[in-house]
């Protein structure tokens, strides 16, 4: 994993530490922000909870320095399927982190050199250390600018609404809340789920102590771009009581793989990666006809529950549409057989030809640039939401968990590129409302939608070389010009 950069033997360059927290959706964008950061000559090394190092998609390529720290997760033991992504045992992988990185800061592989971290917004402890040893915080923010603004005004929310919310509270329709820069007010059933009653004691307080801490970092890195979320971005830079500590906020979104940014040909490079999922995927898409498909993914945590698996395959099945579905085989289930038993009676039968069914990895970002690709039923998930709009596919939104509700807000009433998938009143996706959204978007409300995400895709495309770029540069200004 180790490769010397040019700049590695000049002790008095700066250093970055870049720490994602143990997950997916963090990890990926974190990976991208750390080759940027080495692409500018930036001494950069990526440090990884060890369980997840062999969990990184292959496709991702990292020449810098990367280092796993020793967890006590053991792969082999959960049964985990490496394909599936499925371990987030975030509580304790995170402690064993604090204990591995503490141990690596006091070794003196770093003492040649000007350390800095960049760390992900959910390890709060990052930024006890970095006072401890008096080197810069800089905060990762994989997520929506939305999201950002919610964690750095939850002291203004706390004032408005009770927190955390208890199940009454969600279902309160006479209750909103303001948040300055976000266009609407937001419905308490909007906020991140950390904040609700049912979370976790020990992971909402982990939330609330990261929100905290965003006025406190030097800067604030976020995986977003200025012109997707203006109103919010306008507000956070302005706000006299968010910058007394002169924290700036930089958006250097989308971190996606240049060329998925910016190439229409993605699909040939990509392609080799895949040399043995390829095949079948993109055979199967090659047979059907341009943007008729509909993707269904709902990322690398969120476990549905057999009655939403069910509904979705009524769902699918009633509205007629070829669909490609990559259902998240559940945790102790190995066999393909005893997961495909997640699945209705005959549905696969009765859908044969029109239906592509998965319950291992795929290859996402190559199912979205393929040219039958016409949809994406999704959870929401910030990467998700960023890899979609830079291929212009249109979003039936179905949030799960997190800041999901607040990213569907963005998708739906912002951007304008999706339709909102309504739960019932036991949080399921009924069959008749899915069937109603897959036929509006895969259908009469398609082409409005998709002209709309591909204005979107442009305007990701200008921010890459844009307002993102311009950033991104300023932000390696103010590293390389740090005086420790
Ligand atoms: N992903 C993928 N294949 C899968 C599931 C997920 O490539 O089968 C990637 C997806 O492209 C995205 C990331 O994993 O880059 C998931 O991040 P997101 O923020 O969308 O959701 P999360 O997994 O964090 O809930």
């Amino acid at each position: 994993c180790y490769a010397m950069a040019p700049s590695e033997q000049q002790a008095s360059y700066p250093h970055a530490l870049v720490l994602p927290f143990p997950a997916q959706g963090h990890i990926i964008p974190a990976l991208q922000l750390a080759n940027k950061l080495l692409s500018q000559g930036i001494r950069t090394t990526f440090i990884c909870a060890q369980h997840r190092i062999n969990l990184i998609p292959t496709t991702l390529r990292f020449t810098g320095r990367v280092v796993a720290l020793p967890d006590k997760v053991d792969l082999e033991k959960e049964k985990v399927d490496a394909g599936v992504q499925s371990l987030c045992r975030s509580a304790d992988t995170v402690e064993d982190m604090r204990d591995s990185f503490q141990q690596l800061l006091n070794s003196d592989q770093f003492s040649d050199s000007r350390i800095f971290l960049i760390s992900d917004f959910l390890l709060p402890w990052t930024a006890d250390i970095a006072i401890k040893i008096n080197i810069p915080r800089y905060v990762f923010f994989p997520s929506s600018a939305t999201a950002l603004s919610v964690s750095m005004y939850l002291p203004s929310l706390m004032a408005q609404i009770h927190i955390p919310l208890r199940s009454s509270d969600l279902h309160q329709c006479s209750t909103f809340i303001h948040v300055p820069g976000l266009p609407k007010l937001l419905a308490p059933s909007d906020l991140p789920s950390a904040f609700r009653e049912d979370c976790p004691a020990e992971s909402r307080n982990t939330c609330v102590k990261s929100c905290l801490l965003l006025r406190e970092a030097s800067a604030i890195v976020v995986n977003s771009f200025s012109e997707l979320e203006r109103p919010c971005f306008r507000a956070l830079q302005n706000d006299q009581r968010l910058n007394s500590n002169q924290t700036k906020i930089y958006s250097v979104g989308p971190l996606l793989q240049l060329d998925y940014i910016n190439c229409p040909e993605f699909n040939s490079e990509e392609r080799e990666h895949h040399p043995v999922e390829e095949p079948s995927y993109t055979k199967w898409l090659d047979t059907q006809s341009s943007a008729s498909v509909l993707y269904i993914s709902f990322g690398s945590i969120a476990q549905l529950s057999v009655h939403q698996i069910h509904e979705i395959a009524h769902g699918l099945e009633k509205s007629t549409h070829p669909f490609l579905w990559v259902i998240r085989q559940p945790e102790n289930c190995s066999e393909s057989t005893a997961a495909y038993s997640l699945l209705p009676d005959g549905f696969q039968i009765r859908t044969k030809g029109r239906g592509f069914i998965t319950f291992t990895w795929a290859p996402q970002l190559l199912i979205l640039s393929h040219p039958s690709t016409g949809g994406f039923f999704t959870h929401c998930g910030w990467n998700s939401i960023l890899e979609s709009i830079c291929r212009g596919i249109p979003v039936l939104a179905l949030p799960q968990f997190g800041e999901q509700d607040l990213n569907c807000r963005v998708v739906v009433d912002e951007l304008q590129i999706g339709v909102e998938v309504e739960k019932g009143e036991d949080g399921v996706a009924g069959r008749e409302e899915i069937e109603r959204a897959v036929r509006l978007v895969m259908g009469e409300k398609g082409a409005e939608l998709r002209k709309k995400a591909s204005e979107w895709m442009d305007a990701a495309r200008m921010a890459s070389v844009g307002s993102s770029a311009a950033n991104f540069k300023s932000l390696c200004n103010k590293i390389t010009s740090y005086a420790y």
